[in-house]
């Protein structure tokens, strides 16, 4: 009998007892409280949240007038949104956001060392239809922060905007068919339409360590990162901590990033490690120009399908991106299951697939993991870097500069063996009963998942009969596609709830910004005021997200704990992946597509104001 060492070769790793440190990892980690052991960004911390690039003397009359959208949130999903009303021949449309400006993620994250770990090429969105260039293959924050306005400017959505505000609330209005919003600046405007597109991972988050509160040193989180302290940029030069001893607590897809500027400007670094990232190779690279010239029309849409047909487990003829995401999910996923079966002669059953795929996820981590060796020069510091779980438990990072800021003589690593920080005093950070002085400490502890929808939107939302958002979804998001909920009439969700997700999100974000400026334009084409969609689409839905969540479900079971996995609470179904399409992006986008090109609006009931 084809057994599934069989399918992918010889193997030099017993993969039973691999199996048997990965879950023991995991136990180690998951802890009886789950996501209550982060505190919220209060009292002492409320600062945490203040936008420190903010212009504090701005000021504005407050607005009372009518626009034909309203979105709420200016990253990457409401400039799509409004990129695509906007040629939808949308006329007042209005960006809402607590930032000073456009960006979303990209203008808060500032940190040094801040950049995009998927290709700009597909990863900046509209770059064809704005005529730009990315400088380099993997962009760092600036440009992508000067790509966000490019956006605004080209789609005029800096003409109605509102920067430093955040909506307090929002009332549908049956009668007249638009939504009444308040925010805190004083305003009550009224919009026909309403786009939420506040982003996943908005509200940073803090570790419940005891003894947070009593720390007397410098501290910020690295979204709001405090250069007046620290001097420098995002692209490094921190002169401010030459004589300062540092503490960043985290060692996330962030903290990757900033670790290496740390390390080189800190008299000493202290990184306070509870599980280890998995970190690649990145080779970063300026653009090659003459290749960029060469693209042809229509290209970033193909680059953009590509990688998220590869990434799905897609056998797509081509690799047009061919970096660390697609050489990992090229050898892990369906691809590598196809070749088996070309082998045998015959198709894999599921469990022989599932099987191949985690022999050849061992496989991978080992070559991670093997890749430290190569490069940290303390064995112990070196062990202690590796990361003991799948690779997609947690977002896999791609870095040259990580591993090697360990070989400096200023940087310890403080492992805690998966307990995290025992304490924090006055004067620095207990590990193992062991105290470490120092002077400044940065949480690199991230945001907030698996909180209610409204707690982190920062409002609620009262729709149709009075029925508020926060209520209607107190056991979980109801909607059909993701983008529509029953009760709320015109209003539209762009993001991550009840959709795919995808490596590439500008991706996912603008498959649903078209669909919905499509949905939007044939409402006002066919004469009707009013869209909400049916009970029956909303319940058709539930079932088919329950449908295919199942898989991804034992997948997540078996992690090591994280927002990906409601930190190990699969069960409770609110972590970042439940609640998802499990169909995967690709059987999304084209289910999306069905439904447009069926030329009605299958689902959606239209109506006009009055009637
Ligand atoms: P994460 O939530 O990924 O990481 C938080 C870190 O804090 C983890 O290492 C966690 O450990 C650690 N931590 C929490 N509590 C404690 C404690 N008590 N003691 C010690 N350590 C603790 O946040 P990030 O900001 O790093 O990343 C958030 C997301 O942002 C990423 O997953 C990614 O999607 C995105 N991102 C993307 C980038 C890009 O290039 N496109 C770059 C940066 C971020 P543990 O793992 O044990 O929970």
């Amino acid at each position: 009998m084809t057994t599934a060492r069989d399918l992918i070769g010889e193997i030099d790793f017993d993969p039973t007892e691999l199996k048997a440190r990965y879950l023991h990892e995991r136990d180690k980690r998951i802890r009886p409280e789950g996501n209550d052991q982060y505190v919220e960004i209060t009292d002492r911390f409320a600062h945490f949240a203040e936008d420190p690039w903010a212009d504090r003397s701005f000021s504005r009359a407050p607005l009372n007038d009518h626009v034909d959208v309203v979105i709420v949130g200016a990253g990457f999903g409401g400039l799509l949104a409004g990129a695509r009303l906007r040629d939808a021949g949308f006329d007042r449309i209005r960006l809402i956001d607590a930032a000073g400006d456009v960006g979303g993620t990209w203008y808060w994250n500032r940190y040094p060392g801040a950049a995009c770990d998927v290709q700009s090429y597909i990863y900046l969105p509209l770059l064809e239809e704005l005529g730009a260039m990315p400088a380099h293959k993997y962009s760092f924050a600036p440009e992508i922060m000067e790509h966000s306005r490019r956006i605004a400017r080209a789609y005029r959505l800096y003409d109605d905007a509102c920067f430093q505000t955040s909506v307090t609330g929002m009332d549908w209005d049956e009668a007249s068919g638009r939504w009444s919003i308040t925010t805190d600046r004083g305003d009550a405007m009224t919009a026909q339409f309403v786009v939420m597109a506040t982003g996943p991972l908005n509200r940073p988050k803090l570790p419940g360590i005891p003894g947070i509160g009593s720390f007397e040193g410098h501290t910020f989180h690295t979204s709001r990162w405090d250069y007046s302290y620290t001097g420098g940029d995002t692209y490094g030069n921190l002169t401010g901590l030459s004589d300062r001893r540092v503490g960043i607590i985290g060692t996330g897809a962030t903290a990757v990033q900033c670790i290496p500027h740390l390390a080189e400007w800190s008299q000493h670094l202290y990184v306070f490690q509870r599980t280890p990232s998995s970190v690649d190779v990145r080779d970063n690279a300026e653009t090659d120009v003459d290749w960029f010239a060469s693209l042809e029309p229509g290209w970033q849409q193909r680059y953009m399908a590509n990688f998220t047909a590869l990434v799905s487990g897609y056998d797509e003829p081509e690799d047009l991106i061919g970096d660390g995401w697609t050489e990992i999910f090229r050898g892990l996923t369906g691809i590598a299951a196809k070749d088996a079966s070309k082998r045998l002669g015959r198709r894999l059953d599921p469990l022989e697939k599932a099987e191949m795929m985690e022999l050849l996820d061992y496989r991978k981590m080992n070559g991670v993991r093997g890749r430290i060796d190569g490069i940290v020069e303390d064995d112990h510091t070196a062990e202690m870097l590796k990361p003991w779980y799948r690779q997609f438990c947690k977002r896999p990072c791609f870095h040259d500069g990580y591993l090697p800021a360990f070989n400096r003589s200023n940087v310890t690593l403080v492992d805690t063996d998966g307990r995290g920080v025992e304490q924090i005093t006055p004067s620095g950070v207990v590990v193992n009963g062991v105290e470490y002085e120092v002077d400044c400490l940065v949480f690199s502890t991230g945001f907030e998942v698996g909180t209610g929808y409204t707690r982190r939107a920062g409002f609620d939302v009262r729709g149709r009969d009075g029925i508020e958002l926060s209520q209607r979804w107190a056991d979980g998001a109801r909607t059909f596609h993701g983008l529509q909920s029953r009760g709320f009439p015109n209003m539209a969700f762009i993001g991550f709830i009840q959709t795919a997700t995808t490596v590439n999100i500008p991706h996912a974000l603008a498959e649903q910004a078209g669909h919905l400026a499509h949905i939007l334009r044939e409402v006002r084409d066919r004469g009707f005021d009013v869209v909400e969609t049916s009970q029956t689409a909303e319940d058709e839905w539930q079932d088919e997200i329950a449908r295919t969540a199942v898989m991804a479900r034992s997948f997540y079971e078996e992690c090591t704990p994280g927002y990906y996995n409601n930190e190990g609470r699969v069960s409770d179904g609110t972590g970042y992946a439940a609640g998802m399409y499990g169909g995967g992006p690709v059987r999304f986008f084209a289910l999306l597509d069905e439904w447009r090109s069926t030329g009605e609006l299958p689902g959606l009931e239209l109506r006009r104001v009055g009637q």
